[in-house]
């Protein structure tokens, strides 16, 4: 009986080991919207990033052929600066991220990385240039060291710990009674939306790369997360042509441009001064949106209180 056990045993484990692989690549591939259809061209070659300047040139873009996403979209991020999008939900912002890793191909205009279309260089390379924090990031069933360096898999120890400090979740995994080995994903410990979005911005510090694509949260967060997910993505996306859709005020504050959509067109653009002295759709936005952090803090206050 031990002689068949041992097999037995042997290949339980093996298929745990094939599910959680399974599990993990569907996750990757539901957090990527990853479309099969699109392929490489046969003579596509690899993108090279000299300044990171990503350009949407009269991008025309539908899911499906009668409703129309994005009707014109065009706008410049030049290399190193930070342009964010805003909008009512539904107005395309995500699709516009999705548009620049070429998860789908536009139907008219394009998306071009330092004057190359995405559509004529390869996938892999596309993706590596760009670096991807989403709203909601999937952990792996592994250790928080394994999450972390999912972002270059040839990290060190030390650069993983060095990454998780400056993506200010360093002294929390410490704390952890198991610290860098703490099992997290769906069978360990359970982060919140703000620890996983640290992780997430610890991986993008390790992959380093030219183009960064962040997708706030827009769950609110206490002021003290808030500011230490801020200071974490500041330092991340110094230098770094950075596209964020943005739904706090701190973010949009200090953009260089800031594009306003609304039903897949540019309804408005600017800075965040200029555009509130406009007293338009962005106003109004911007006015909604401090009343009701006014009142989720002057009910923190009353809660503390108490
Ligand atoms: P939110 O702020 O709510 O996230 P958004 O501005 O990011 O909204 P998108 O996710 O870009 O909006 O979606 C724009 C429109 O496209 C929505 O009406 C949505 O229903 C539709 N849409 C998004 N993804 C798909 C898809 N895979 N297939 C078909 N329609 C889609």
């Amino acid at each position: 009986l031990m002689q068949l056990s041992v097999p037995l045993n042997f290949i339980g484990f093996i298929y745990r080991e094939i599910r959680q692989a399974l599990t993990d690549i569907e996750q990757m591939f539901d957090l990527l919207h990853v479309k099969a259809e699109i392929v490489d061209r046969s003579d596509a070659t690899a993108l090279v990033v000299k300044e990171g300047t990503v350009i949407f040139d009269n991008v025309h873009f539908a899911y499906d052929a009668n409703r129309p996403i994005l009707k014109g979209v065009s706008f410049e991020v030049p290399a190193g600066k930070t342009v964010a999008i805003v909008g009512p939900s539904g107005a395309g912002k995500s699709t516009i991220s999705r548009l620049l890793f070429r998860f789908y191909d536009v139907q008219g205009g394009s998306v071009k990385i330092d004057g190359q279309d995405v559509r004529d260089v390869t996938q892999s390379s596309l993706r590596s240039a760009i670096g991807m924090v989403p709203q909601d990031t999937v952990l792996f069933n592994d250790t928080i060291s394994y999450n972390i360096r999912y972002g270059r898999v040839d990290a060190s120890e030390a650069d993983v710990q060095r990454a998780a400090e400056l993506a200010q979740i360093g002294s929390f995994i410490e704390r952890l009674p198991e610290g860098y080995k703490t099992m997290v994903g769906e069978r360990g410990l359970k982060l919140s939306g703000g620890e996983k979005q640290r992780v997430a911005i610890a991986r993008t510090i390790l992959k380093a790369p030219p183009i960064l694509m962040l997708d706030e949260a827009t769950s609110a967060l206490d002021t003290q997360t808030e500011q230490e997910i801020q200071s974490a993505l500041d330092l991340v996306s110094q230098g770094r042509t950075t596209l964020v859709i943005a739904h706090r005020l701190s973010t949009v504050i200090s953009a260089d441009e800031i594009i306003v959509l609304q039903d897949g067109q540019i309804a408005e653009r600017g800075r965040h001064v200029d555009l509130l002295d406009a007293g338009g759709l962005y106003a109004a936005m911007w006015d909604r949106q401090r009343e009701a952090t006014e009142a989720e803090e002057r009910l923190r206050r009353a809660r503390e209180e108490d």
